[in-house]
């Protein structure tokens, strides 16, 4: 079997919360001094007191260090750096996860990105089956491209880049990830050979969908990300400065893939509009 969908979550989950440090309860003085650092949306926003990622650590490396796009809220560090380590300790052969654009330090639009913007947006690699990382002297972008004709490369590693998929969404900090339609087409056939077929058709209900269901859903496909997945964070709880994008529509979402791919390529440009619309960029 290649996706370990009925894979228990409290064993992801228990050995996910100590590398996130969330084992511990919060201090009520933490929360009292709580800095709202995401401000606006993430097309039109700033960063406030930024928290900054370092350029390595446990399972993950910083690409593009000169551009000085480092920053991002605490959630959004926090779940970069945990979620890294985790796959570190689940794969410690594995290449680590390198790190594109998250924000500027005071957050706002930067070059390439029209979302980025208030913290809770990051791009990261996909892992890859060579297990090589590209070189962090190659600033020029993300340069290994892993879908083909509308297929995926050999080079993407199917297992471990679920792994990170569904580790991220289990934090229940993950609102979307965006990545190639071939990319979503390609966990909803497993899903569906793999999957409960009845949790698939009550999609409506969000509980129904399980766990790899509810991964699923968080998997957005956008044009343009098959050379990278862009995590996207909720506004953290409680910080009124934050404006919410609408929540991700129930179900996995293969159906409406299967549909818009479906359709004549000028239908597809009119849903992609929608999905557009969606994303605010990347
Ligand atoms: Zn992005």
């Amino acid at each position: 079997m290649i996706l370990t969908l009925k894979r228990p979550i409290l064993s992801v989950g228990s050995a996910l919360w100590v590398a996130l440090g969330l084992n511990g309860a919060l201090s009520l003085s933490a929360w009292a001094d709580e800095v709202f650092q995401a401000r606006g949306y993430y097309a039109k926003g700033s960063l406030r007191e930024p928290s900054s990622l370092l350029q390595e650590g446990p399972g993950y490396v910083k690409l593009f260090q000169s551009r000085g796009r480092q920053f991002g809220s605490r959630e959004l560090v926090g779940l970069i750096e945990g979620v890294s380590a985790y796959l570190q300790q689940v794969h410690p052969d594995g290449e680590r996860i390198q790190i594109g654009d998250i924000a500027a330090e005071t957050g706002g639009r930067i070059s390439g990105h029209a979302s980025h913007q208030n913290g809770l947006d990051a791009d990261l690699s996909f892992f890859r089956m060579n297990r090589t990382e590209q070189p962090i002297s190659d600033e020029s972008g993300f340069t290994e491209v892993f879908v083909k004709h509308g297929k995926l490369t050999e080079n993407f590693d199917i297992e471990r880049n679920w792994l990170f998929f569904h580790t991220a969404v289990s934090t229940w900090k993950i609102q979307r990830i965006f990545v190639d339609p071939a990319i979503k087409r390609l966990y909803c056939i497993l899903f569906d050979s793999q999957g409960d077929q009845a949790q698939l058709t009550r999609g409506s209900d969000q509980a129904s969908l399980g766990e790899a269901g509810e991964t699923l859903r968080r998997l957005r496909p956008y044009q343009n990300h098959d050379d990278h997945m862009h995590i996207r964070l909720y506004c953290p709880a409680g910080n009124t400065q934050c404006i919410s994008q609408e929540e991700v529509l129930p179900g996995t979402g293969c159906r409406e893939l299967q549909a818009l791919e479906g359709r004549h390529e000028s239908s597809w440009d009119s849903s992609n509009q929608k999905l557009r619309k969606e994303h605010d960029g990347w």
